[in-house]
């Protein structure tokens, strides 16, 4: 059986492992849009956090089994549609993630200045999409609005002392962007309480143990009812603290303001201020809690604002999207037979990277029932490789496994220089250039145009 796994992310890896583990006789191409695999581990997690990027080892030996090949630099969509996928293999799996923002909805949302920071996070993670994003530092405050862990991430970045990132695989411009920052206050909007708060106690603490950094919150925000929830409890605690500690000094400080929502983004030309709303909370029901505007607003100053208020999927035309939920329309990962998703595009952006797993899975599942009901092998598909004479007829460069061990190496040994454990090559030119030092490169110039 011929499977296309779209997505080289843990999701994708993870089906990949699933269905190469499944006793069957089964080839997995592995179809990225980048030069590189891994998804969010290389362009997600942050660059302080390489216990998380270990995980890599586990896809690294997905990728060593039989069976499987790694075709990178391939835009499902561009190079390939999604119905020339379902003609080429029995089974197509969408593992695309959550690459969209989710939107404020709020006046002056898109004045530079203000960045959705999926967009932060891919930049100073090295995306080659994202090398120009160069976000404008030059402000002394900052707000981030969210309160999830990719909130705390991009705070925790803007507060932490650059030397510390110095040996981190962060991609360099943005190392060298901190190095000139002015920001010295970081202040955290959640829109409802401290109970309500979805980033996780580990990510909290961390923020108030950064040396340099004072990690404040106005202990009248905390004066609740102990949360039924224990990881709400332990936050709480944790706040509580921060909250009871002696008057914190730093260079910076990270400020957590909970029941506040920006009501408009202020400037002439760029982010001046944001007008901020206080909210109260409202049970309903059914148990959920609501934030409601007081209406009673307040400015506060600042140069720069980090919407980390979620993603959406975005699949491929031709995969049917669930508007609403911005995932793929599925059930348990079959969104039909021969065509299947998993990960953030199939549950929406929720979890762990550890999700994936079990979230594979069941994927795998589906697969693998359909298989053994015959529903895949109805149609013949087209004999294995044709992808490749595919992509060929069309100029694509595809970088093989072996393409990116020519990255991963090129980038460890740079790494090895600087005491780091990678420097990563941000620009698809680099990207490209070291996959495949061979003449081929010259072509790349032709194919790509979308370098910033
Ligand atoms: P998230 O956990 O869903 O957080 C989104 C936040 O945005 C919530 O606080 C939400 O508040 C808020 N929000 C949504 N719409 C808003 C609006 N209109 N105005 C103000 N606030 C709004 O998502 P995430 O932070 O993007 O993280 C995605 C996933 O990746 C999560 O599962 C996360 O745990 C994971 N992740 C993990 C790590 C780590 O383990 N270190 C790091 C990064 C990400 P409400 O609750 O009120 O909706």
């Amino acid at each position: 059986m011929q499977v296309a796994v779209v997505g080289a992310g843990p999701a994708g890896f993870y089906t990949a492992g699933g269905l190469l583990a499944s006793g069957l006789d089964i080839q997995v191409d592995l179809i990225e849009r980048l030069p590189t695999p891994w998804g969010l581990v290389r362009q997600g997690v942050a660059p302080d956090h390489p216990n998380i990027k270990a995980v890599s080892r586990v896809f690294d030996e997905i990728a060593a089994r039989d069976g499987f090949r790694f075709l990178g630099n391939v835009q499902v969509g561009r190079d390939v549609s999604a119905f020339e996928l379902s003609r080429l293999y029995h089974a197509v799996v969408y593992a695309v993630g959550a690459s969209d923002d989710r939107r404020l909805g709020i006046p002056g949302e898109d004045l530079p200045g203000s960045l959705a920071s999926a967009s932060f996070v891919a930049w100073y993670n090295g995306h080659p999409d994202y090398c120009s994003v160069s976000p404008d530092l030059s402000c002394t405050t900052a707000l981030v609005v969210g309160n999830g862990n990719v909130a705390l991430d991009v705070a925790r970045i803007l507060a932490i002392d650059p030397g510390e990132l110095a040996t981190t695989d962060i991609a360099d411009h943005a190392l060298r962007a901190l190095r000139a920052s002015a920001i010295r206050e970081i202040v955290v909007l959640g829109r409802r309480g401290p109970a309500q708060a979805s980033f996780t106690t580990p990510e909290l603490r961390e923020l108030g143990e950064l040396n340099g950094v004072a990690a404040v919150v106005d202990p009248a925000e905390l004066a609740i009812d102990p949360p039924d929830h224990a990881p709400a409890r332990r936050n709480l605690e944790t706040l509580r603290t921060w909250a009871a500690a002696p008057a914190a000094t730093g260079s910076r400080t990270v400020r957590l303001l909970f029941c506040h929502s920006p009501a408009a983004l202020l400037g002439d030309g760029k982010v001046e201020a944001a007008e901020i709303v206080h909210n109260r909370l409202e049970r309903h029901p059914d148990g959920t809690v609501v934030a409601v505007p007081t209406g009673e607003t307040e400015v506060i100053p600042c140069g720069l604002v980090l919407r980390s208020v979620g993603y959406r999927g975005a699949p491929p035309d031709g995969v049917p999207l669930d508007e609403r939920t911005g995932t793929i329309r599925n059930r348990a990962g079959r969104v039909e037979p021969g065509v299947y998703c998993c990960g953030w595009i199939k549950r929406g952006p929720t979890g762990i990277i550890g999700t994936n797993k079990k979230d594979a899975g069941e994927t795998v599942d589906r697969i693998l029932e359909d298989a053994r009901a015959g529903l895949l092998h109805a149609a013949p598909v087209a004999p294995p490789g044709a992808i490749d004479d595919l992509l060929a007829s069309r100029g694509v460069v595809v970088v093989d496994g072996d393409g990116w061990q020519r990255i991963d190496a090129l980038e460890r040994e740079r790494g090895v220089v600087e005491g780091r454990p990678r420097v990563k090559l941000c620009r698809w030119s680099d990207l490209l250039v070291a996959a495949h030092p061979e003449p081929v490169a010259a072509g790349y110039g032709v194919s790509r145009t979308d370098e910033p």
